[in-house]
Order: C-alpha cells, then structure tokens, then sequence
C-alpha cells in the first residue's frame, strides 16, 4: 500500500491525536459518518454478512471514544480482529505506528484496499483469527513486543476470540473491545451478581477489566438486536492469585458454574472432570472459614485459588 505518511499530532503524542475527524485531509472519507458508510456498501453492492457478525461502527463519538481508552499512540503496534470496510483501521492508522489487521471476509479486501489505501502503515491479512499463530505474527511484526488489540468484535465468537488471547499469555500489553453489554458486565463483575461466572473468572484471572462506554445499537449499521460496551482489559504479567495447578484451578470453576444453583461440594463432587467427592469439598470450605453449603457464585477468585491449592493434586 502505498500513499500517504500520517503526519505528526500537533501535542506529540502520535499522528493525527485530538484532531477532529471532519478535518482529515487528503484521505479517504471517514467512515464514521454514516453516509460514507452508506456510500461505500453501495457501491460494491455488499451487504452486511449477519454469519460473519457484520454490524460496522458508525458513529464517530464512539470512535474517538474507544481511541482515547485504548490510549493508542506514536510508536504502538495495533493488532485489529475484523476490520469490515475500514472504519475503525483508519482511527487507528491515524494515531498508531502500524496497524495490523486480520479479516475473514474475503468479499471485504477490495474495499479495504480502497479505504486504507492511502495508509502506508496498515497491513492487512485476510484470515480467520482463530487460525492464525498471533504469537507468530507479532514475533515476526513486532520483533515480539507486546501489542494491543482493539477491535469491534464479531458477537457469535467474542468469548472463543478474548480465551484464545488471553490463555495463550500472547504478547498483549491491553485488549479494547466492542462487546455485547451482557457480556462486557459478565466479564467485570465480582462475587454475588447474578452475572458473575466462569467468564468473569478467567478474565479476571488474565486481565483487569473496566468498562469504559456503552454504546447503543443506533451506532451501528445494522442495529445489532442488543446493547454493546466498550471493555479495556489490561493484562497482568503475573496473575494476581498463585495456583499450583492452572488447569485444575479452571476445572474447578467450570465444575462449580456448570450447575451454579448447586451448592459447591454437591457441584464439585458431581463434575466428572474432577474425581473429587463432597466430603473433600466440604472439608476443604471449613478449612477456609466457608460454610460448606457455599454456592460457587459466593466466591471470589483468591478464594478459588486457595480451593484449588487445598484440593489440587
Ligand atoms: N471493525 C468494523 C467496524 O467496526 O465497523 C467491523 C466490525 S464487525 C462487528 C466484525 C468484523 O469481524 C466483520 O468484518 C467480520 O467479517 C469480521 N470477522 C468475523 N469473524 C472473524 C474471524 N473469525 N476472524 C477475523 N475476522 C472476523
């Protein structure tokens, strides 16, 4: 690709940064305003693939928005799920150093060629990103060093996507992602709500997570069918629990969720997963001050650590 340079922002802090979008020059329209957007489908005669979870961002607010919680500046290395047509590739390529991203949808590269072409800093790969090696990708784009992700994930694969970055300990410094409301909230929440899960767990255990906007469907074309949020997950280093047994540990929390009206010892001894029976369950809750008809939505994630430790083998 070949064209334009971004410029420097006039606060140093990286190309293009606080400069209003209706003020690019030189560029192809932005795609945050909806007629563009309009303009641009038309013109391919492409329709939004409801299997590929197609709902393109346009509204600019919210693009600005999800720039400034991804903190995205000079020298970063942006690695984007699912481009679409552009629209948030160009926010970044305005700000960021480079910009990779990976797109399933083949019927889409032509347009991307179009709407970022007078990018020089943004590559794209056309391919499923659960088939990818990203570790390979960013050892071989960025020498190995830590990227952040930002991207409006496709809703029908968002937990598989956010599992498959954070369990692999991938290079990631942060994750800023377009999610289902539902799911941001199932990610952020603590012990006693009634979203609190496995999800909110394993995130937690990987990443610290803060919702940053929520965004109606009106911002999208089309209006996906329910609310989405803006969630900024910053990866720990070192998890904020010690285990012994990593794999247990997740073994357990599945156990405890798969029938979560259960009370632990009666769920945990019914997971054939675990081989563990109620008596050992039981025994170990005493041992950590819990009453053994705990549920396993009542626990915190140190304190599934500490079971896990107690009853790992
Ligand atoms: N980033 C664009 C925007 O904000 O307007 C489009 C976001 S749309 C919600 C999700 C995008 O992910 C679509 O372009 C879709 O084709 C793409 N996608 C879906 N499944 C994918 C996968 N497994 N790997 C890579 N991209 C995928």
């Amino acid at each position: 690709m070949e064209g334009f340079f971004a410029e420097t922002g006039e606060n140093g802090t990286g190309p293009g940064r606080g400069r209003k979008t209706a003020e690019r020059k030189g560029h192809m329209a932005d795609l945050g305003i909806p007629q563009n957007t309009i303009a641009v489908l038309q013109k391919y005669g492409v329709r939004a693939q409801k299997k590929y979870g197609q709902n393109f961002l346009i509204d600019t607010h919210v693009l600005e928005r999800i720039m400034d919680a991804a903190q995205i500046a000079g020298e970063d290395f942006v690695l984007e799920i699912g481009p679409g047509i552009g629209t948030m590739t160009q926010y970044l390529a305005e700000r960021a150093g480079h910009v990779t991203a990976v797109e399933i949808d083949r019927t889409l590269i032509p347009i991307l060629r179009e709407t970022l072409g007078n990018y020089e800093n943004v590559e794209i790969i056309n391919e499923d990103i659960l088939k990818l090696d990203i570790r390979a990708l960013i050892r071989e784009k960025n020498g190995g060093r830590p990227v952040k992700v930002v991207a409006n994930l496709p809703y029908y694969i968002t937990t598989p996507i956010l599992m498959e970055l954070l369990e692999k300990r991938l290079p990631i410094a942060s994750i800023t992602v377009m999610v289902q409301k539902e799911v941001a909230e199932r990610m952020q929440t603590g012990p006693g709500s009634k979203e609190y899960g496995a999800l909110s767990l394993a995130v937690q255990y990987y990443a610290r997570p803060r919702i940053v906007a929520n965004v109606p469907p009106n911002c999208f074309l089309p209006r996906p069918a329910v609310g989405s949020a803006v969630i900024r997950l910053d990866c720990w280093e070192k998890p904020p629990v010690e285990v012994r047994d990593e794999s247990f540990l997740f073994a357990l929390i599945r156990g405890a969720f798969q029938q979560r009206r259960k009370t632990l010892p009666n769920a945990l001894a019914g997971s054939g997963e675990l081989e563990l029976s109620r008596e050992q369950v039981a025994a170990a809750l005493e041992d950590m001050g819990l009453d053994a008809a705990v549920r396993g939505e009542r626990l915190s994630l140190e304190q599934f650590a500490r079971l896990s430790n107690l009853l790992g083998r």
